[in-house]
């Protein structure tokens, strides 16, 4: 742990990104403090039913999967986390035998919006076959793929689905794939949380002492200079370096990112199976079913693949989340009463899939935050760089995880730490993605403003 260079951090947000960016600076050496508002030493990141944290990282579950269509470098890192979370796995076994997995190998079954293939599960299967991997996905319509299916033990979890009102009475076309599942996630946000407790770093959580006020700045010249930050109770906490990681609230405490990130709604819901029903009970469950993504709608003229919609099987609690990732809504103002929580008025998703669910009302419902970076494509990148704006290296920023940052919790901080430790010089492959990106194009829909069609104000209007 002796580091020439070693630093002395802030870092703002204990959430997955914040998380495991401290661990990691910390196993090389440097100080590290994390500041945030919420009192997870108290909850252990568990979400409250009644005041529900707006944090995308205290949830129950988050899928994993390793296909990114033609984006190698997601699948590779992907791969790079799976292996670190089952080594978490048996770690947990070892030290707790009869602990829950953290990671759940449960399966993926991407659906397709037709009867065929689609463009981006073409690009995928490529990639996969590139990779050495091919035989780790099934085709349901391929007969080879369903015979290694049965032989390996996953055909059970090869569902088909009628697509509704089809004249020729035919199947959505969909691949299994083997390398996915979902992670646990306020369990692994928890576990990461002790992790870094007993590695050393420090931790000032709750309204008060946790909470990052403002930052405290020097003024060199014409320059400016992070020396570190006040937090609600007044007090000032200097660092070498601050580093926000706070999520969809990163462009509020830090507004140069707002050019970078914007925070957008997407719709959550969930159903609730009692363990008394033991057919539903067992039929949802991780080791019978699998998690399901829907791309309702064909890619686009524009080359754009939107309008998916997945469900993950029961948690041990009897809960099925079921998430939309249409269109994406978008604040100007603060949501009025009775604002809708999707566009949808019932989900043609529940009437295919989840049959038995279709006249029940969901246990809840919820908007969750994204923190989506500017370009807002299939998978944007997060923002994982100093700000430009800082002199001397002294403000870092570790967001933007675009809904699909929780997979990576394990392996994320390392790459961040090398960017953090070696900026440009920074051999991670992420490198070229993960970073301050003042040249890219915005794409993300924020430029169409208040009338555009994800205003969640305008939306509550139409009721
Ligand atoms: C609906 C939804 C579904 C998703 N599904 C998946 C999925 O299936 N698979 C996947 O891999 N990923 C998924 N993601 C993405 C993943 O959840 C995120 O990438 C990840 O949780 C982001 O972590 P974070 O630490 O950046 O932000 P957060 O988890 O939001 O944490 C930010 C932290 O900053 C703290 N904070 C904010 N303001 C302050 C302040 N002023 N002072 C102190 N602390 C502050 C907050 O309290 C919070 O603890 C999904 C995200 C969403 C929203």
């Amino acid at each position: 742990m002796d580091n020439p260079s070693r630093k002395n951090v802030a870092i703002v947000g204990a959430g997955i990104f914040g998380l495991s960016l401290a661990l990691s600076l910390r196993k090389r050496g440097h100080d590290v403090t994390v500041f945030d508002q919420h009192r997870y030493d108290e909850t252990s990141y568990h979400p409250s039913e009644a005041e529900p944290e707006l944090v995308a990282s205290v949830d129950h579950n988050k899928i994993f999967r390793a296909s990114y269509g033609t984006k190698l470098h997601y699948q590779r890192l992907a791969l790079e986390s799976r292996k670190a979370w089952i080594r978490i796995n048996k770690e947990l076994q070892e030290t707790s035998p009869g602990a829950e997995d953290l990671f759940v190998s449960c399966g993926m079954l991407r659906v397709q919006p037709t009867a065929s293939l689609s463009a981006l599960e073409q690009e995928t299967l490529t990639n996969m076959t590139r990779d050495g991997l091919r035989d780790t996905q099934f085709v349901e319509g391929d007969s080879d793929d369903r015979e290694r299916a049965s032989e390996r033990g996953w055909a059970a979890k090869l569902l088909d689905f009628a697509i509704p009102n089809d004249p020729d009475k035919r199947s959505f076309e969909a691949v299994l794939d083997s390398l996915a599942g979902f992670t646990r996630c306020y369990s692994g946000c928890a576990y990461f949380y002790h992790l870094a407790e007993q590695t050393g770093v420090a931790f000032k959580l709750g309204p008060e002492q946790g909470k990052f006020d403002c930052l405290v700045e020097e003024q060199a010249g014409s320059d400016k200079k992070a020396v570190g930050l006040k937090t609600k109770d007044g007090r000032v906490h200097k660092s070498d370096v601050v580093v926000i990681a706070a999520g969809s609230f990163s462009t509020q405490l830090l507004p140069d990112l707002s050019y970078h990130l914007e925070s957008s709604a997407g719709s959550v819901a969930t159903f609730k199976i009692e363990k008394g029903d033991t057919t539903l009970w067992d039929k949802y469950s991780p080791e019978k079913f699998p998690v399901i993504t829907w791309k309702s709608t064909p890619r686009g003229k524009d080359g754009k693949d939107t309008g998916s919609v997945y469900v993950l099987p029961r948690t041990p609690e009897g809960l099925v989340k079921i998430g939309y990732r249409g269109v994406k809504f978008t604040n100007f103002q603060p949501a009025p009463e009775g604002t809708p929580f999707t566009q949808d008025s019932k989900w043609e998703f529940v009437s295919i899939f989840l049959p038995e669910f279709q006249d029940v009302p969901f246990y809840s419902t919820k908007l969750c935050w994204y923190t989506d970076s500017l370009d807002n494509s299939f998978l944007a990148s997060p923002t994982i760089d100093y700000v430009p704006t800082y002199i001397g290296n002294s403000l870092f920023v570790c967001t933007g995880g675009s809904g699909h940052g929780a997979k990576f919790m394990p392996v994320l901080g390392e790459h961040a730490a090398d960017i953090f430790e070696n900026g440009d010089g920074s051999t991670t492959p992420m490198r070229p993605f993960w970073r301050w990106r003042e040249d890219m194009p915005r794409r993300n829909g924020l430029q169409e403003g208040p009338d555009g069609p994800r205003n969640i104000g305008e939306k509550a209007a139409q009721g």
